[in-house]
């Protein structure tokens, strides 16, 4: 097995409340590397990214925009954030449809991709990407509120936007979803968001596996520990103090440097690839 590096304090403590809000964190998250032209890798598609405000999905929205591509976003209540990723995606010349909304609920998912195929008419690329965590010391902790919130949201959210979106996305679409580094090695404080994680696994090698024939790739990224507002809103203020010391990067990753996995799964140059999972983690060996 591999060995990790000890916890070290490499940044401030800090807590918010839920969902975490970009714009009160810092340092705050790097979500670009520069404002130079794209290369056009996605002109003229279409992307719906679930949890798309802030974190990853930020990054993610600002990278698909640059490439040339308009977007769809789907967020909680972080209006100020959205207003914000919005900002940066029209900074590109690209359209960007905000849907303030709860995932948790079927109906809502099939609401919402109908909002994005009427103000789009298809969608090319599909990013599942929202989630939430609940930290717990034992199993026994684990309030079953929590739980089911934990796999309605990570993981059911996933199937349901999916199915709908699938009447919209042509052949050469793409489907990417969210994973986490702690799908291969577990996570002792969230049982729970680990296991959803793990089933995205799963969902993303069996869809890719059905959909093939339809031309539509499924691929995942498996983040390890990326400085965004789910860490700050959900973990104790000494953990965030120490997040992604432990990896043999001995830092946590931005935002930026998890998009281009992203792009990558979305654009042509994965052309040759699904049902795989990419790994910005920081080092960590996982063999997945
Ligand atoms: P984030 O808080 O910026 O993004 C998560 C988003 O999910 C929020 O912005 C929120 O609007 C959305 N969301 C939560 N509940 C929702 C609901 N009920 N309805 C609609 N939207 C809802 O944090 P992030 O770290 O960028 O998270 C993005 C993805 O990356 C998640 O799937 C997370 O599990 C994964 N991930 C993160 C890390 C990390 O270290 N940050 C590591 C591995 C995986
Ligand atoms: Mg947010």
């Amino acid at each position: 097995m591999q060995k990790s590096n000890p916890k070290k304090i490499i940044r401030k403590p800090q807590r918010q409340n839920r969902p975490g809000k970009e714009f009160m964190m810092e340092p705050a998250p790097v979500y670009e590397s520069n404002k130079n032209r794209g290369s056009g890798k996605l002109e003229g598609k279409i992307a719906l990214i679930t949890g798309g405000d802030s974190g990853i999905g930020r990054s993610v929205a600002a990278l698909y925009a640059k490439e040339g591509a308009d977007i769809a976003i789907v967020y909680l209540n972080e209006h100020k954030d959205a207003e914000e990723t919005k900002r940066i995606v029209e900074s590109y010349g690209k359209k960007c449809l905000l849907i303030p909304g709860d995932l948790s609920k079927e109906k809502n998912c099939a609401n919402y991709v109908a909002k994005v195929h009427k103000k789009f008419g298809r969608i090319d690329i599909l990013v599942n990407n929202a989630a939430v965590q609940y930290e717990a010391k034992r199993l026994e902790d684990i309030l079953t509120k929590n739980l089911l919130k934990t796999f309605q949201i990570n993981l059911f959210s996933f199937f349901w936007i999916t199915k709908n979106a699938l009447k919209h996305i042509p052949k050469g679409g793409a489907i990417i979803n969210t994973s986490s580094v702690t799908a291969y090695r577990g996570s002792a404080g969230l049982i729970d968001y680990a296991t959803t994680k793990g089933a995205i696994v799963s969902f993303t090698r069996s869809l890719s596996a059905n959909l093939a024939d339809r031309g539509i790739r499924v691929n995942a990224v498996a983040p390890g520990p990326i400085w965004t507002p789910l860490i700050v809103s959900t973990l104790r203020p000494l953990k965030v103090a120490q997040f992604g010391s432990q990896v043999p990067m001995k830092r946590a990753g931005q935002p930026v440097e998890v998009a281009s996995c992203y792009l990558f799964l979305a654009c042509n140059d994965s052309s040759y690839i699904t049902g795989q999972v990419l790994h910005p983690n920081g080092g960590e060996i996982v063999n997945g």
